[in-house]
């Protein structure tokens, strides 16, 4: 079958990485003047994996798929590109996210304890612990090395055979007859199509406008000063991520410094447009930092990176058919790239008439439950 994939981001490579591996012949063509694309969601240091999920159980039961998936992908590449941090939850905001959090580890079996917040700055000494209701901590979780991850796809696939197009942007798209019209005229027509074009999606299927928003957020990476190396060895990512609150720290690894930001939606932004960090915005994100990170004003404020959430109604994902012949993905909602592999796989299994399509549909927006039944076939 040939297939082709706009949107070399994590959802469009790993499709195309499943669909290469099963012996389809895939194109996958990006807008970007190189790969990876510095301006795709997907291109970060890191992005995290976590059980805690606030009470979507369906996200939560698709994790230990994720890392299975993730597990595939490692030994295809020959290289692993994730670090097992665990995950430490604060309750600071109005929102029962914790509590729910911890309801979805209890389902899915994943161990955790409860932390009183009084013993938080001594178990866990970069943090304050001030306002700090309720916390608990699990061994899971850690932080995927997305740009790592990204670059090491864009090497592979063609070795599987699939042609990774560059400075390659679609113009337009035929989604029934799965052919797209290139931004230089050229048509290129398949026997199905992918639409992975993360927060751009908009521009290539107008009627997604009024459900996937992009949104601009800015992470901040930090350098500890070298007194203050010891106490974050064997810190875990720290989440504070309800609709009131939004920090999330983590911590220094595989070299890269300490990385803050706030995970709250600014559903502003244009995805086109200027990445650069304002002062004031980088200024908020360290303030909002200052409440849980002891002696912020030692740290040495590096790097500042805007990147775009493309957000779907409810955080849902949208893995939908489009016409028969083409799928778009998309609607990550800031929380897409620890499903990256499985999400491949199993769009790839769609494709191939292996899953049903209804299925992927429900699967993909976290409507499975917690013991994964309602879900599509395992990859
Ligand atoms: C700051 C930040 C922190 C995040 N943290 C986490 C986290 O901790 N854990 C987690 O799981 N997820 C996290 N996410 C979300 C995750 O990164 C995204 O859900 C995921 O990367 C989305 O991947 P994608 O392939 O859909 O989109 P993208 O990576 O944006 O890829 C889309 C690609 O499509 C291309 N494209 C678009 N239009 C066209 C066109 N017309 N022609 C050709 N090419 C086109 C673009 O150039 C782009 O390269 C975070 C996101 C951000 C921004």
């Amino acid at each position: 079958m040939r297939v082709t994939v706009v949107g070399a981001g994590i959802m469009g490579l790993c499709t195309a990485h499943a669909l290469a591996k099963a012996g389809h012949r895939v194109t996958v063509l990006d807008q970007a003047a190189f790969l990876p694309n510095p301006a795709g969601s997907s291109v970060d240091r890191h992005r995290l994996i976590r059980y805690a999920y606030g009470g979507k159980i369906g996200y939560a039961a698709m994790v230990a798929d994720a890392y299975a998936a993730w597990d595939r992908l490692w030994a295809d590449l020959g290289e692993r590109h994730a670090v097992e941090t665990g995950t430490l939850a604060l309750g600071r905001g109005v929102e029962p996210w914790i509590t729910d959090s911890a309801r979805d580890l209890d389902a899915v079996g994943v161990p955790y304890r409860w932390i009183e917040p009084k013993d938080i700055p001594a178990r866990f000494p970069p943090l304050t612990g001030r306002g700090i209701g309720r916390a608990f901590h699990t061994a899971t979780g850690g932080a995927l090395l997305a740009d790592r991850i990204v670059a090491a796809l864009v090497r592979r696939l063609p070795a599987l055979g699939a042609a990774v197009r560059y400075d390659a942007r679609v113009a337009g798209c035929a989604p029934a007859t799965a052919t797209v019209t290139m931004a230089g005229g050229e048509t290129v027509a398949a026997d199905r199509l992918v639409i992975a074009a993360g927060p751009w999606v908009p521009a290539l299927l107008p009627d997604l406008a009024a459900r996937v928003t992009p949104s601009r957020q800015a992470v901040v990476y930090l350098s500890a000063p070298a007194a203050m190396t010891d106490r974050w060895a064997g810190m875990p990512m720290v989440l504070d991520i309800d609709r009131s609150a939004g920090f999330y720290a983590v911590p220094p690894l595989a070299g890269q410094g300490l990385k803050i930001g706030d995970h709250r939606f600014s559903l502003t932004g244009d995805p086109e447009g200027d990445r650069s960090v304002a002062q004031a915005a980088l200024d908020a994100i360290v303030a909002e930092a200052a409440e849980q990170l002891a002696d912020v004003d030692r740290y040495r404020v590096g790097h500042a990176k805007a990147c775009f959430y493309a957000v779907a109604p409810d955080e849902r994902f949208i893995v939908e058919p489009v016409a028969d012949r083409t799928w778009v993905m998309t609607g990550f909602s800031g929380h897409g790239f620890k499903f990256g592999a499985v999400m491949g796989e199993r769009m790839a299994d769609t494709l191939l008439g292996r899953n049903d399509p209804a299925a992927m549909t429900a699967w993909a927006a976290g409507l499975g439950s917690a013991d994964g039944s309602g879900s599509t076939s395992a990859a």
